[in-house]
């Protein structure tokens, strides 16, 4: 490997860093250093959480140690067989360049993942270094989401989990066969079992901490996997399926997806097109509606087309309401919350309003239409003390109706 900068080492695992988009700082316990202790805090007053557009968040250094690996996954950068340049870091460079970094307020935390290097033990000893030194030897704060590696010895990942936020094992491909296929040296029960002995460790640490306030904490923003989208030929449907399954049996925190990327010189067995990223989109809007919806996998499945892929001009909440408009409209002034949860247009914090402004007084069409983006979204399937949608939800155009408008940017306007 050439002798690389620290600065042209940046360049290169930053960049191979950004196929990864389980990176978001959510739940974590909240450790700060005001009083004069310690560097850094996951929580508080300047420190801010950037999140991007397309809701991946943006304020944690993310980088690999190396891009160098010993596996050879079709679907990947820094695949064994590609040709690209390679950089690696030392444990201790990436401690200083986190900190450096923190202290320069660029960053809230740190995301680190890596290729396989001589092997899976070695490999996870030097991330378990990096957040070792980053805790132990500069009492560091802020929030570390460790990538960990299945195949490792499980009391390197459990040593992980004592220093990170976060941990994650990534699942890579919605399906088995698609593992089979695309990474062959991975293994899908290597992976849920190192997923499973997460779970129990973070149920384990729980309880030891309610017993005693002094036991260490074992990944306290819980455990996350990544699923790549488009590299195989699992629907919509497949991937809805198996997140929720993931989410039932590993507790998971959260599935991120990640829509597939063509690479430089790809393998025959590929895709040569990169998947939509609107259905990258709508994917992480279905993971909603099971979460925090109180959508039921299935729902969000029947919502999808025979082909088992969701619409990507409509959001699957709406897709789905057009779709059963026998359970609309919904009376906004009596429907309990669930049934208000499934209108189109109407987000939780709207449906937490309706309920406490329905104690004191009848709800009107104006009331929502404050609430919400779109109210000629939301008006076909409600009804309120004003307003009723007279054969609304019958119609056969109702689609065109609710379907926001796409508007051409102005580059001269305002
Ligand atoms: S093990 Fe990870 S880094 Fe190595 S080729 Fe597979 S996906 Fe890429």
């Amino acid at each position: 490997m050439a002798q690389l900068d620290t600065r042209e080492k940046l360049a290169i695992l930053a960049d191979a860093a950004k196929y990864d988009a389980s990176c978001a700082s959510s739940g974590t316990v909240k450790r700060d250093s005001r009083g004069g202790k310690g560097v850094g805090s996951t929580e508080g007053m300047g420190i801010c959480h950037a999140y991007a557009p397309d809701g991946r968040c943006i304020s944690l250094l993310k980088i690999l140690l190396t891009n160098s690996c010993i596996f050879d996954c079709h679907y990947c950068i820094n695949r064994k067989s590609s040709n690209v340049r390679r950089a690696r870091f030392t444990a201790q460079e990436v401690v200083h360049l986190t900190l450096a970094f923190y202290k320069r307020n660029y960053i809230e935390g740190l995301f680190l993942s890596s290729g396989i290097i001589r092997s899976s033990n070695y490999t996870m000893e030097q991330l378990v270094e990096v957040a070792r030194a980053l805790r132990e030897d500069h009492d560091f704060r802020g929030y570390i989401h460790l990538k960990t590696i299945p195949d490792a010895d499980p009391e390197l990942v459990r040593q992980a989990a004592l220093y990170a936020d976060r941990v994650s094992i990534n699942v890579e491909l919605p399906t088995v066969s698609g593992l089979e296929r695309l990474a062959p040296e991975k293994s899908a029960t290597r992976i849920e079992g190192a997923m499973k002995d997460m779970k129990l460790g973070i149920e384990d640490g729980k309880d030891a901490r309610k017993k005693y306030r002094s036991a260490p904490k074992f990944a306290p923003a819980g455990q996350s996997t990544q699923m790549i989208v488009g590299a195989d030929a699992a629907n919509d449907g497949d991937i809805v399926m198996r997140a929720s399954q993931l989410y039932d049996r590993f507790a998971l925190r959260r599935v991120y997806y990640s829509a597939f990327s063509p690479i430089p010189s790809p393998s025959a067995v590929l895709p040569l097109k990169r998947p939509p990223l609107m259905r990258e989109h709508r994917l992480y809007q279905s993971d909603w509606l099971m979460r925090f919806y109180g959508f039921k996998p299935r729902e969000v499945v029947s919502a999808a087309g025979d082909d088992g892929m969701l619409p990507l001009d409509i959001d699957p909440k709406l897709a789905w309401a057009l779709k059963f408009r026998d359970s609309f409209p919904v009376d906004v002034n009596k429907a309990p919350r669930e049934q208000l949860l499934r209108v189109p247009g109407l987000g939780t914090k709207a449906v937490k309003r309706l309920l406490q402004s329905r104690r004191w007084r009848a709800i009107t069409l104006d009331d929502v239409a404050r609430l919400t983006v779109s109210i000629a979204k939301v008006r076909p399937f409600i009804t309120t003390s004003d307003w009723r949608p007279t054969l609304l939800t019958d119609r056969a155009d109702l689609k065109t109706l609710v379907t926001p408008r796409e508007t051409q940017l102005d580059l001269f306007a305002g």
